[in-house]
């Protein structure tokens, strides 16, 4: 019998390895941003035509290539980064696997234009399918330009692979944002479809911060900073009040590389304990320096996870530092309507944070191993006036949204209830802890949780409006600018037809502004910025869900977010209301997302529950 063993053309096994680190147009956008701050650039240009599928460009001014290495840098294997395998581990590049050009250019057609500062002309290499279809001098001014495109027009099948344009987008925003968070003195700018998307001067972290996630934290960061002979961990993290719906807004580096880690995560999360609830995220940025001996950045090939030597230490470290930095500043809650009323209830946010607090949570033995004297380390002072500022208090029309949803459904007369199951006795209506009715029923009582239940209304009630007739919308007298973090930009430009259907008249005005020329008839006006923003964090909220189309999840989050929440006190008319238009929906047992809007307790069972047990 013959041998069958062959080995694999050069090219194929560059497509196989590329699917470890090119899976899509956001993966060539990180590698190619890593190798321009590696290669020394203080400006670094992204250009994106068609979500990276037709273009992905960046174009640096760092320390250029000559000619001989412009061509060695699609080799596989190919680096100039690391030397020995002891170098692996006090790694202080971004890369050093040299797998990322070899990748890119068997799954692409890749244009590289490069030159030294001190050579007379530069470096142009036409190279697609890992075969370099031209090779020439050029003139160019220092740096490297490389331009990867057609993305897996060799490989359909992961061509096919890839998601919608706002989706491939998206996670080309996020890799965008990784880096440009790690490297605020660096300047970057974000093209797409020759629109500037970013233009971020180089600066200081926390301006970096407010450039990529928005002005809203200007008041909002406290700074986080604690540095001890083993390592240093600096950094913003949010006031509790900032807790959003999703974990959005959540960065971790180590030595400058982001890195995801629920372990991490979990140590912040667990520094916040009472001034945040459960299913809310704060957000941080977070930096942690150490010996790199002490980690393991290559368990993976895109570098994402990492091993550390001590996991435990680094644990109680980040939990301790974040815990400190948030003695710091008195949590004065602002008592605004997106804060849940589920926070707005902790104890943590109803009583002032008193000294005794303070020193509570400094006084804890792991904040004591890595704050007390003498310990081979010390803690920086934390500037008082920056992180003293209390929250504004909030603003806004009186009326919240929630509330003139439930007037606009209140209608003065109360007609006999039609879907429901049973007959509501009398309209002696009791709330229990501001979150559940009772109602008493011919055949026994019936517990209402008053959330899910508006929400079970107000979703029906959109989802005829999507079907049919558009909502109602009142123009604004005023109309209100609104301007957005430029991901939240690419979503709501995503949504605006489906919200137009829905009563929201939103129209684009420039760069990440957009007016609110008029809302919804029943939703009360004033509100309009925290509206949208809301909005768009509970739809991200359920962005991960693909079994739901956009409509429908835009649909589920409105109505969540429209819905009166537990905690709210509800007057009797309310109440009424509120029962009445339950049990004329088609699905009245159930909210939006599974969960029962009431539980039933028959006559019979009570008298058994209440006799003796034979
Ligand atoms: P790695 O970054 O792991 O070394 P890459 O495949 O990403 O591997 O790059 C291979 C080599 O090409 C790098 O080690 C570097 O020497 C060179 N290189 C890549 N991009 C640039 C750039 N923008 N400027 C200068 N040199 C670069
Ligand atoms: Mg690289």
């Amino acid at each position: 019998m013959p041998d069958k063993i062959l080995l694999l053309p050069d090219n194929i096994a560059n497509q196989i390895a590329a699917g470890e680190v090119i899976q899509r147009p956001a993966s060539a956008v990180k590698e190619l941003l890593e190798n321009a701050v590696d290669a020394g650039a203080t400006e670094i240009k992204l250009i994106i035509n068609d979500a990276g599928k037709s273009l992905v460009q960046v174009i640096d001014n760092g320390g250029g290539m000559s000619e001989t290495d412009a061509r060695m840098s699609f080799e596989r294997h190919a680096t100039s980064k690391i030397t020995t395998i002891d170098d692996l581990f006090h790694i202080k590049t971004m890369g050093f696997r040299g797998e990322a050009l070899a990748s890119i250019a068997a799954v692409a057609q890749v244009e590289l234009k490069t030159k030294r500062l001190a050579d007379e002309t530069g470096t142009y290499i036409e190279i697609e399918n890992s075969v370099v279809k031209k090779q020439e001098p050029i003139a160019v001014a220092e740096g490297t330009s490389i331009a990867m495109k057609n993305l897996f027009f060799n490989v359909p099948a992961r061509r096919n692979f890839l998601k919608s344009n706002n989706a491939e987008m998206r996670h080309i925003v996020d890799e965008f944002t990784r880096v440009a968070l790690a490297f605020p003195q660096i300047f970057f700018s974000l093209t797409a479809n020759n629109q500037q998307i970013f233009h971020l001067e180089a600066g200081n972290l926390k301006q970096r911060i407010l450039q990529l996630l928005g002005n809203t934290y200007n008041t909002k960061l406290v700074s986080v900073k604690e540095d001890t002979d083993y390592m240093n961990i600096y950094g913003f993290v949010g006031k509790p009040d900032t807790a959003k719906k999703t974990r959005g807004d959540q960065y971790f580096f180590v030595n400058n590389r982001f890195i995801k880690s629920a372990y991490l995560n979990h140590a912040v999360m667990n520094a916040y304990q009472e001034m945040v609830t459960k299913d809310s995220f704060p957000m941080y940025v977070l930096f942690i320096d150490l010996d790199p001996t002490q980690v393991d950045v290559n368990v993976h090939p895109t570098k994402q996870e990492i091993k550390f030597e001590d996991e435990k230490i680094i644990y109680a470290f980040v939990q301790a530092a974040v815990k400190h930095a948030l003695a710091q500043f008195s949590v004065t809650p602002t008592l605004d309507f997106e804060l849940d009323a589920s926070i707005q209830q902790l104890s943590s946010i109803q009583q002032p944070f008193t000294e005794e607090k303070k020193s509570a949570a400094t006084s804890g033995s792991i904040f004591k191993g890595f704050t007390e004297k003498n310990k081979a380390h010390f803690i920086e002072p934390t500037n008082r006036s920056e992180s003293r500022e209390s929250g504004v208090g909030s603003e806004g029309s009186g009326e919240n949204i929630q509330q003139s949803m439930l007037n606009a459904q209140h209608s003065s007369e109360i007609s006999p209830i039609h879907g429901s199951p049973f007959t509501i006795h009398d309209t002696n209506l009791t709330q229990l802890h501001s979150e559940y009715i009772l109602s008493q029923t011919a055949s026994g009582f019936i517990l209402i949780n008053q959330q899910a239940a508006h929400e079970r209304i107000i979703y029906e009630r959109l989802q005829e409006a999507a079907k049919g007739k558009a909502v109602a919308t009142q123009r604004s007298m005023f109309p209100v600018t609104i301007e957005l973090a430029a991901a939240d930009t690419v979503l709501l430009e995503e949504l605006m037809n489906d919200l137009q259907q829905l009563g929201y008249m939103i129209e684009p005005f420039g760069k990440n502004t957009f007016v609110v020329q008029g809302t919804p008839a029943d939703v009360a006006q004033g509100n309009e910025k925290q509206v949208i923003d809301s909005l768009l964090e509970q739809y991200k909220h359920f962005s991960n869900d693909l079994k739901f189309s956009k409509r429908e999840k835009l649909i589920r989050s409105l109505a969540w977010q429209q819905s009166i929440k537990a905690g709210r006190q509800l007057s009797e008319k309310e109440m009424e209301a509120l029962v009445e238009d339950l049990f004329k929906c088609k699905q009245p047992n159930s909210s939006p997302n599974g969960n029962p809007t009431y539980l039933e307790f028959k006559k019979e069972q009570l008298e058994k529950m209440f006799q003796k047990p034979l």
